[in-house]
């Protein structure tokens, strides 16, 4: 919110604390109001709309430890310090604990009230301003996915449909050649129209969300079910998979449908980036507390100076549109989303011409969802 004089409330029983403050700070420029009790002032939050609530931690009623609570509940950016009597540090480190951002001690000068007032108010514009820029980017990725989603994505399958009734013969006789082309015409389509949904399947990801439908899962299934799925590719690229879990590994936390993405990403990209006669393994193993995964291949390997890239959106070692193997670059950007919304990590080590490795690592499961 931005306005021209920030605005301060005062919770202080005492009269004299009050008016003080009052005459303080509206000498620097500030609105201020006072209340004298915890119920009064809260009352007061509401309607007010402070910037910054002076707090008296010893109030007769409400406590100045609850009215903090339930001050820092209602709205976590605003700023709150607390008027501590003399001596008492500790109350002030609970109070800090809780949500207040300074404190000052009683009696206080003309000068140690304003300045503490002055930090806490420049604290709260910077937080204004870095909200107010994250709102305006969350903004922009809306409108980028309505944009996708909508302009472009609906007329790409209007035009697959369209030809598909041409290809169909639907629309009459064409000759070979037109078919062909327009065979090849509709297959470009199709990839774009498969791009965006990936994009936007990344772009409207939520980790909260997805962590709601969590269940308790197996990655060594979900691996299985993955390798079979791309058992075909990997036959036509003349690539051994191999699954190697010495022993069972315990369950995470997680859900299988996004989990088999992360195995069908990398074991995928294992086979494409990768020669006849070569291999990928998925190898499942618990260390610290940690169920881990690495899947391995004995491929073209990346070069070290992409390596600190490699997992941006749309980032591909190679980008030449003549590349050897047709990628978006989007596939491990989704990954490390997905992993990372599992709470999990992800690494990657790689040699030029030898194979990569990428390791990930997830927190054994644990019957809370915190733990
Ligand atoms: P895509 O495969 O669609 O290009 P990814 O995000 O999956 O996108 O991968 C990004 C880039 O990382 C790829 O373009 C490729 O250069 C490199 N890469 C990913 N996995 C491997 C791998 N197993 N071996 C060699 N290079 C890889």
């Amino acid at each position: 919110m931005v306005r021209d004089r920030a605005r301060v409330l005062v919770i202080d029983d005492e009269e004299v604390v009050r008016d003080s403050c009052a005459r303080i700070l509206t000498g620097d420029g500030v609105v201020v109001e006072g209340a004298e009790d915890g119920l009064q002032g809260l009352k007061r939050f509401r309607e007010f709309q402070p910037d910054l609530v002076l707090v008296d931690l010893k109030m007769p009623g409400k406590s100045g430890m609850e009215v903090l609570e339930e001050l820092e509940r209602a709205d976590p950016d605003v700023i709150k310090i607390v008027i501590t009597g003399y001596g008492s540090v500790s109350s002030a480190v609970d109070a800090m604990k809780r949500g207040a951002y300074d404190f000052v001690p009683k009696p206080f000068s003309p000068d140690e009230i304003s300045l503490t007032v002055a930090r806490g108010l420049e604290k709260r514009r910077l937080t204004s301003e870095s909200n107010a820029l994250r709102r305006g980017q969350e903004r922009i990725r809306r409108n980028m996915i309505s944009l996708v989603s909508h302009e472009l994505s609906a007329p790409l399958s209007a035009a697959i449909q369209h030809l598909e009734v041409i290809l169909a013969g639907m629309a009459g006789e064409i000759s070979p050649e037109s078919k062909e082309l327009i065979g090849l015409c509709n297959g470009r389509l199709r990839e774009m129209l498969a791009l965006t949904r990936t994009w936007i399947n990344l772009a409207v990801l939520d980790p909260i969300k997805m962590a709601e439908r969590f269940e308790k899962v197996d990655l060594a299934e979900i691996a299985r079910g993955s390798m079979e799925r791309l058992r075909p590719l990997a036959d036509r690229h003349g690539v051994d998979l191999k699954l190697v879990s010495p022993q069972p590994v315990s369950p995470i936390r997680g859900s299988q449908v996004p989990l088999g993405e992360v195995f069908h990403n990398l074991i995928g990209n294992g086979i494409k980036y990768n020669r006849e006669g070569g291999w990928v393994q998925v190898r499942l193993f618990e260390q610290d507390a940690q169920v881990c995964v690495a899947v391995s291949d004995n491929g073209v390997g990346i070069e070290e100076v992409h390596l600190p890239r490699i997992f941006d959106e749309f980032y591909r070692a190679d980008p030449r549109r003549s590349a050897p193997v047709k990628g978006s670059g989007l596939g491990l950007s989704i990954v490390k989303s997905l992993v990372e919304a599992h709470r999990g990590t992800i690494h990657v080590h790689s040699r030029f011409g030898e194979g990569t490795t990428f390791e990930i690592r997830f927190p054994r499961f644990s019957p809370s969802p915190g733990g």
